[in-house]
Parts: C-alpha cells; sequence; structure tokens
C-alpha cells in the first residue's frame, strides 16, 4: 500500500487517464463478469438489467432476468402483457415499483419510439423512471455511445482514483469531467463495465482491495481508507439499522407476494391478506395492511375494487 500523492505527483486528468485505461482494461479482460446483459447488450436487454440492478445483487438478478426475457422477449412483448404479469415475473427482486415502472417505460419505448429507445440523452431521460445514470447506461452499453454510467460504484472508483476524496457540493461535475476524459482512451461499453466491477468487487466501500487493484499505482486513495471514509461510502449499511422485517417496504413486499399467489384475474379481500399475513408478520394490525395496500395502489402496483385487491391489469 502506499501514501496518498500530491495533486502534482498525480499529473493532469488526461495524461492520468490515458495511463490508466490499459491496465484497467487489461484487468477488466482477465476478471470481467459474463453477464447475460452483456453478452448480448440490446437496448432491451440494458434497460430491463439497468432496472433490475438498481437495489438488487448481480447474482440475484442473473437468474431472474434469463425468466423474464424469456418471457418478455422484447419491449412491444414487455408493453403488451398486463401489468400484474410484470410484476408475477419481479418475483425474488423486490422493490415492485420497479416493475410497474419498466412496465410503463415499455409501453412508452413502443407507443412514441416504436420500440426502440432514443439514443438522445435528453430524450432517454423523459421516459419513465430513467435519469443521469439509466440514460448513461443505455447509450454506453447498447448504443456504445462515449457516456458515463455513474452508479455508485463507477463514483467511488472514480473518485478515489482521480481525486482521493471530494467535498460533497464538487463531486457531480469532477466525476464527470473525471470519466470524459478515460472516455477519450477506453471503448465506452468495456470501460464502463470494467468500472462498475472494479467498484464491485476490489474498490468496495468498506475494505477497498488497493493490494490487488490495477489502478493502485496512480490512485489518489489507495491504501488511505479511513473509518470515517468507509462510513460515508457506506451510507445504506449505516442507516439499515432498523430490523428489515419492521420496515414498511417488508410489509408491502409481502402483500405483493399474497396477491401474486392468487390465479391471475382474481383478487381477495383485505381481511383475507390480514389474515394471509398473521404467521410471518403478527405484530402487524388490519390497520398497518390497510396503510400499506393504500401504498401499493397509489405507487400502481395492486388495484383495489369494490374493496378487493389484486395484481394491477
Ligand atoms: S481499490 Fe484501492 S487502489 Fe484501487 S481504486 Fe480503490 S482505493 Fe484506489
Amino acid at each position: 500500500m502506499r501514501g496518498n500523492r500530491s495533486p502534482s505527483q498525480r499529473g493532469p486528468l488526461r495524461t492520468r487517464a490515458k495511463r490508466i485505461v490499459g491496465p484497467l482494461d487489461a484487468w477488466y479482460e482477465a476478471t470481467g463478469r459474463s453477464l447475460p446483459w452483456r453478452r448480448v447488450p440490446t437496448p432491451y436487454y440494458v434497460v430491463v438489467s439497468e432496472c433490475m440492478l438498481q437495489q438488487t445483487q448481480v447474482d440475484r438478478v442473473v437468474p431472474i432476468f434469463e425468466a423474464f426475457v424469456a418471457r418478455f422477449p422484447s419491449f412491444e412483448a414487455l408493453a403488451a402483457a398486463p401489468a400484474g404479469a410484470v410484476v408475477r415475473a419481479w418475483h425474488g427482486l423486490g422493490y415492485n415499483g420497479r416493475a410497474v415502472r419498466l412496465h410503463a417505460l415499455a409501453r412508452t419505448v413502443c407507443s412514441r419510439y416504436r420500440g426502440v429507445p432514443p439514443e438522445d440523452a435528453q430524450a432517454l431521460r423523459e421516459l419513465p423512471g430513467v435519469g443521469r445514470y439509466t440514460a448513461g447506461a443505455i447509450r454506453a452499453f447498447a448504443y456504445g455511445i462515449p457516456d458515463i454510467a455513474l452508479d455508485t460504484n463507477v463514483k467511488r472508483v472514480l473518485e478515489r482514483v482521480f481525486y482521493g476524496s471530494l467535498q460533497d457540493g464538487k463531486a457531480s461535475r469532477a466525476l464527470e469531467t473525471a470519466g470524459g476524459a478515460l472516455l477519450e482512451y477506453a471503448p465506452p461499453f468495456s470501460l464502463n463495465s470494467a468500472l462498475m466491477d472494479l467498484g464491485a468487487t476490489l474498490c468496495t466501500a468498506r475494505r477497498p482491495k488497493c493490494v490487488l487493484c490495477p489502478l493502485s499505482f496512480t490512485c489518489a486513495a489507495a491504501g488511505t481508507s479511513t473509518s470515517h471514509e468507509r462510513t460515508r461510502f457506506s451510507q445504506t449499511a449505516v442507516s439499515e439499522r432498523v430490523p428489515f422485517r419492521e420496515t414498511s417496504r417488508y410489509l408491502r413486499g409481502r402483500i405483493v407476494d399474497v396477491l401474486r399467489a392468487l390465479p391471475p384475474g382474481t383478487s381477495t379481500t383485505l381481511a383475507s391478506v390480514h389474515k394471509a399475513l398473521a404467521r410471518c408478520l403478527p405484530s402487524k394490525t388490519r390497520s398497518d395492511v390497510a396503510a400499506a395496500a393504500t401504498a401499493l395502489v397509489r405507487d400502481g402496483i395492486i388495484v383495489r375494487r369494490r374493496s378487493r385487491l389484486s395484481l394491477a391489469d
């Protein structure tokens, strides 16, 4: 491990970017993860995978992704399906609101763009559920356009390598600048994939493995991870002190599970849902379940008709 370097030792940004891409690419060639959406990076596969990967680990996503695209092989097939069928196929991923947003996105892509997402960044960001990150991922992975997909892992790697540590207010522009410098020397697909893999496997939030890292020769933060920094990069872990089973998200997920188990096209009462949850969530009152169901209706994940609940049509 080595100590922090001064800016003059690190050199100008573009010079460092040029020196970084070779070792990074060689590392990715040797260790990069072979993932179904990387093997077939169509716009549809990229969109589905990016939606699933928000807040869910890669290993859990892979088998569900494969079953999902076998069932809905295109934007057209997804758009033609009832929202409830998409929520059923989402089983095992959690955060069911993502399924509803993906479904809405597919319908917009079909109605507005004949089943092919636009390449323009601003037009992409006007699609349901697509922000700066997802637009960058679609452009880089599906279309090979020089763009950087700034997810949590990529941000952490770029910040550590180029700057060591950034003040919050300055981070966004600085990371875009660093990403842009790298894109001058590396193809967008492999560059983004490599940065994501590095952040997921070596440059992790809590314990970066600098001795194994291909960028330690130039990284501004190599060997300097402090407890303060680890805390900063691990906000999720710190904030999740409430047991997951006590959260409203857990309750909403179990309600969706109950409705998912119904035969398609059927519904049930709130009382039946409450009864079905009594064994796994005995502390939840009927009012708790009613409030969570209302939130699910509001998010478009389930519907309530004449006091009966079902997955959305
Ligand atoms: S693992 Fe260490 S050397 Fe590699 S990018 Fe992260 S902080 Fe830098």
